[in-house]
């Protein structure tokens, strides 16, 4: 099922509504859910200023050598069983660009 995302809340632009950072791993095929340090500045660009998260690295440390991705999602979308299921499944596909939910940048 996709979500209409514009139904969730019309009158807020989504790019205000809180972000989790989510790092697929392909090695271990999992998702981990980071939280977001709101000390960096939020663009819209992939590789942004999240990537001096500190919770970040402590996540990355647990996947030496794996190949995943990293990407924005709107916390509320994640948090929506439907939603959940919609990212993972961008993330089996390897991430695509112009989805609205995520800014992908991939680890190597
Ligand atoms: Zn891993």
């Amino acid at each position: 099922m996709v979500l209409d995302l514009s139904k969730l809340n019309p009158k807020e632009d989504p790019k205000d509504r809180p972000k989790v950072l989510l790092l697929a791993c392909y090695d271990c095929k999992s998702v981990d859910e980071i939280p977001y340090d709101d000390r960096y500045l939020r663009d819209n660009k992939p590789g942004h200023d999240q990537n001096r998260n500190p919770f970040l690295h402590a996540m990355v440390e647990r996947h030496p050598n794996h190949r995943g991705m990293l990407a924005d999602a709107d916390l509320v979308v994640w948090q929506h069983p439907d939603g959940k299921k919609q990212i993972v499944e961008q993330f089996q596909k390897g991430g695509s660009p112009g989805l609205d939910v995520f800014g992908t940048n991939l680890l190597s």
